[in-house]
């Protein structure tokens, strides 16, 4: 017998196998033309041997196969019960449609933010579809493509009330009807600004002297009012009115516009999102026009493409903190795209009539429950009501509540002697009479048809008019929708996606698995804790793998994107400050530093300090010493980020933290490069007191378009005490609405950190240094490369200096619209140095397609050197014409190059070539005619 030969493929070796994307020959070769002869030896020559930690990850990795069966163990202690709670966060059926074609289509989850407009016209479509819906149903003019959470938009609007204000009041009231999170979160954001907050009773509202004022629409104990005549006293006053308003009750209720408010806000989440523990979930923002240029988030507009038809693009980009940094009107990056995107589609799919008809239907169940309630002698409050009501049980309350709990239902406890009951969209009569067997009382026969809602309150108003929400809605029609508008765009299930800082690494199908079983999906987040375990058990398990990977000593979970991990760690400093009778403000942060730093120290009430950058992209150590010195005992923070916004392991990084601790400052090291440190380096090592990492670029959390993202803190064991509190208290602390955040995409991360295992996970970082080192080098052919560490190389992502031919009119757009044509996602456009390319290919990328890139670069070069060379006039050069539609190639060709060169460069594919829906966008023309819901429509030829 011949003996067996084993071969060395190991089919479970999920970390090599599966995420990382080059195969050990493929790397070989990459090393080769690195010029080094091991993986090891490019490292060293990388990250500063004085850095690396001593101790590799510990733990093994697991299979696809026992990952899946972990999660499902955990999730077996979660229980799905029919919560009734309400207070923000509702049951809902998420149309299977939108669930199979949008929630588990890559299409959808792995694409980017939409900031290059012409790969992106479904997302911008669907989210503008988004916006005329929250429009539309607030009766206010402009609405924006999303923010995190309820609380947190409550929080953006107050700010803009402040800042329409011009600050020179202080006193913002919130009715103490709000939602408890809306509270805590409202405490938290306005005592570093300086705002003071005047929690009352709406009926006492005292207008005189505010910036603003916020109320509920209904109560959180399901209170209706009609607010007209607060918005007038408050108009009177000068300030501003906001509402936090229940999307489907305004199906129904008169609109917030009709009621004179400025601002309204509020969750999508009743529209076909799960509530998964808390999120993610989209929240709104709607305002009258004359607030746009200051309302927070993105804003999806209508402009027009070089042939002059309708393109969609991002509007009013100079709002955000990218350009005015420290100023910025907010710190939202990340938003909640792809949640927005599912709410959006509920709507199309229902239509205006079926959205009504669901209103109607949640409302007459409220009704029959109070009907039925008050037969059997209970008092139920209020009168008037949508989907809520309250009832009295006296010293019964434990009673009640756990006799609804024996029968599979959670109702909510308000204060002593009351229980609040919510109903929603999947409740029937069946679940009404588990409810009144709880209080002991006869069943509803049938649904009562008596409306609860004052005449004076119910809607008069359409809304949904425009065709996209009459649409067939037979699902055929619906699938190919949402088909068509996904082929529009170019997301990682097409190409790579090099976008320096953001990480766009794979997306394992495995790892995504879990966020729709109903043990993660169905939870309500202020759910009793013994029907969570599996959350808790998952969360803590996280948290002791982070705190590993990072050198922290805790986690919190509750900041729901990166700049929300910032501000909650800027708040912990000032909170430890404050604790120390220590009163310091002045926050220094590198010029270099992305944009929502400032803006983020900004909101934690700091005094922002910009620090230089040296000529080899450095932090300037003797500015930032000199800085350092002059702000003395009023420093209070340094934000660093590391490796570097450059792509450099500096290894100055101990030192300017040695020097911000011997002022009494604390180290902020933004953890948003953690690709290039996870198993070799560890912030808290380093000297960093707090730091974020954002799970939806390290962690393998998908971009979905622009969210959601996590951006969890690990601190220091002297932060620890001031880490966010708990939302559903009400007290000031909370950051977010929901304890761990989006809690239902922690599955994501946790099986992407069991899946590697210690090892994988710090060869997936050496192997993203290994790609990053190999563009450098093939590129610097053509295009310097800025800024290497001492050993004369870049960390995960390189910077690629397109400033070249800007003197003979090749601009940095150029190139990114000319990489569409090759069927490329462009790399980071002008961060952290304007006119430059920040690419970062991570370790998922094979080396066919990193050389697929590499070749369409390099022929972007040859086209720029005609230019430079005078051979081509710039703008009659294809870089200047790109991107190429079919409209091009079919019409009248009257260019100086062919059609194949203008539509097939190299690595552009064949047969499955990506064409752009639209050329070149006018964003300067969108910006100046803005358009922020659907246009008019026209007949699909597409
Ligand atoms: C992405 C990023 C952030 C912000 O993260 P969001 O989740 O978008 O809020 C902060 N800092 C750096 C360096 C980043 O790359």
């Amino acid at each position: 017998m011949s003996s067996w030969n084993p071969t060395s493929y190991d089919p479970d070796d999920f970390a090599n196998r599966r995420h990382i994307g080059p195969s050990p020959a493929e790397m070989e070769a990459m090393l080769s033309t690195v010029g080094v002869s091991s993986l090891d030896e490019l490292i060293d020559q990388t990250v500063p041997a004085g850095l690396r930690q001593d101790e590799p990850l510990g733990w093994e990795p697991l299979t696809e196969g026992a990952v899946i069966d972990e999660l499902r163990r955990m999730a077996a202690r979660n229980q799905v019960r029919t919560s009734m709670i309400g207070q923000g966060y509702y049951g809902t059926i998420t149309p299977p449609a939108i669930q199979r074609n949008i929630l588990e289509n890559p299409a959808w989850y792995t694409s980017y933010t939409p900031y290059q407009p012409e790969i992106s016209q479904g997302r911008l479509e669907a989210l503008l579809n988004f916006q005329t819906m929250i429009s539309d149903l607030t009766g206010l003019e402009i609405a924006n493509a999303s923010l995190l959470d309820e609380a947190t938009a409550a929080a953006e609007a107050m700010n803009m009330a402040f800042a329409a204000g011009k600050r020179k009041r202080s006193r913002f009231f919130a009715a103490d009807d709000l939602h408890p999170q809306i509270l805590s979160v409202l405490a938290t954001r306005a005592r570093p600004l300086g705002m003071e907050l005047v929690i009352g009773k709406a009926e006492e509202l005292e207008a005189d002297g505010l910036f603003g004022a916020i109320f509920s629409y209904p109560g959180t104990f399901g209170q209706l009012r009609d607010y007209t005549r607060w918005c007038e006293a408050l108009h009177e006053a000068g300030a501003l009115a906001i509402v936090a308003a229940d999307l489907l009750a305004l199906t129904l209720l008169k609109e917030p516009g009709a009621m004179g408010f400025d601002i309204a806000v509020g969750s999508a989440q009743r529209f076909g999102v799960p509530m998964g523990f808390g999120g993610p979930h989209a929240a709104f923002m709607a305002c009258r026009d004359a607030l746009k240029r200051t309302m927070p988030g993105r804003l999806v507009g209508v402009s027009k493409d070089s042939a002059g038809n309708r393109a969609y693009r991002l509007a009013l980009q100079t709002r955000e903190q990218h350009i005015r940094r420290e100023k910025a009107t907010s710190n939202v990056c990340t938003a909640q795209a792809l949640l927005a995107v599912m709410a959006s589609f509920y709507a199309v799919f229902h239509g205006p009539a079926g959205l009504k008809a669901i209103g109607q239907r949640v409302h007459l169940m409220a009704v029959t429950l109070a009907e039925q309630l008050r037969a059997g002698g209970a008092i139920v409050e209020p009168d008037e009501f949508f989907d809520t009501i309250t009832v009295q049980v006296g010293v019964g309350q434990a009673g009640i509540i756990a006799a609804a709990e024996q029968r599979g239902i959670n109702l909510r406890r308000v204060g002593r002697d009351r229980v609040g009951i919510s109903v929603d969209e999947t409740t029937t009569l069946e679940t009404l009479a588990r409810v009144l067997d709880a209080f002991g009382i006869e069943p509803a026969q049938e649904l009562s048809q008596d409306p609860a809602i004052p005449d004076s309150l119910l809607r008069t108003s359409e809304y949904l008019t425009h065709p996209v929400f009459h649409m067939n809605r037979a699902e055929s029609e619906m699938m190919r929708y949402m088909r068509r508008l996904s082929d529009r765009d170019l997301a990682l299930d097409r190409a790579m996606i090099p976008l320096g800082s953001c990480t766009m690494k794979l997306n394992a199908a495995v790892e995504m698995m879990p966020i729709t079983w109903p043990e993660f999906a169905g939870l309500h987040p202020f759910a009793p804790a013994a029907q969570a375990e599996g959350y808790q058990e998952l969360a803590a398990d996280l948290e002791t793998l982070l705190c590993e990977i990072t050198g922290y000593d805790a986690f919190s979970m509750q900041p729901n994107s990166g700049a929300q991990g910032e501000y909650a760690g800027l708040q912990a400093i000032a909170a430890y400050h404050r604790a120390n009778d220590d009163d310091r403000s002045i926050c220094l942060i590198p010029t270099s530093a992305h944009g929502t730093n400032p803006a983020s120290a900004t909101m934690a009430g700091m005094k922002v300090v910009a620090v230089k950058s040296a000529d080899n992209g450095d932090i300037d150590l003797d500015d930032f010493a000199a800085k350092a010195e002059g702000a003395g005992d009023q420093l209070a923070a340094v934000m660093v980020t590391y490796p570097s916004t450059h792509g450099v392991f500096e290894d100055t990084i101990r030192k300017v933290c040695d020097i911000t601790h011997a002022h009494g400052g604390q180290v902020y090291i933004d953890g948003a490069n953690m690709n290039a440190l996870v198993g070799l380096v560890r912030p808290g090592d380093l000297g960093g007191d707090v730091s974020h990492v954002n799970l939806h670029k390290t962690f393998a959390i998908p971009h979905g378009g622009g969210g959601p993202g996590m951006g969890p803190i690990g601190v220091k064991e002297h932060l620890r005490a001031h880490l966010p509190g708990d939302p559903s208290s009400g007290e000031e602390g909370a950051v977010s609405a929901a304890p761990l955040g989006s809690a239902s995409i922690l599955p994501i991360s946790w099986a992407y950190l069991r899946l590697m295992g210690g090892q994988g996970l710090t060869q997936a970082t050496r192997v993203a240094i290994l790609s990053a080192n190999y563009l450098a080098s093939r590129l610097s052919e053509a295009y310097p490369v800025l800024y290497q560490g001492k050993g004369g190389r870049v960390a995960h992502e390189c910077i690629v200096d397109t400033r070249i031919f800007a003197k003979h009119g090749v601009t940095v757009d150029d190139i990114a619209k000319r990489l569409i044509d090759h069927g490329f996602h462009a790399p980071t456009m002008s961060f952290p140095v304007a006119g430059t390319l920040m690419v970062e290919p991570t370790e998922s990328e094979t080396l066919a397609e990193l050389d697929r890139f590499v070749a369409a670069m390099l022929d972007i070069a040859r086209e720029a050197d005609e230019v430079a060379s005078g051979r081509v006039a710039a703008n009659e050069s294809p870089l200047r014409r790109a991107p190429h539609t079919v409209e091009d190639l079919v019409a009248d060709w009257d260019r100086p190059y062919s059609r194949e060169q203008g539509c097939f460069p190299p690595g552009a594919f064949r047969i499955d070539k990506y064409w752009p829906p639209v050329g070149r966008v006018d964003n300067a023309y969108g910006d100046r005619h803005l358009v922020c819901s659907c246009p008019p429509w026209e007949p699909a030829t597409e």
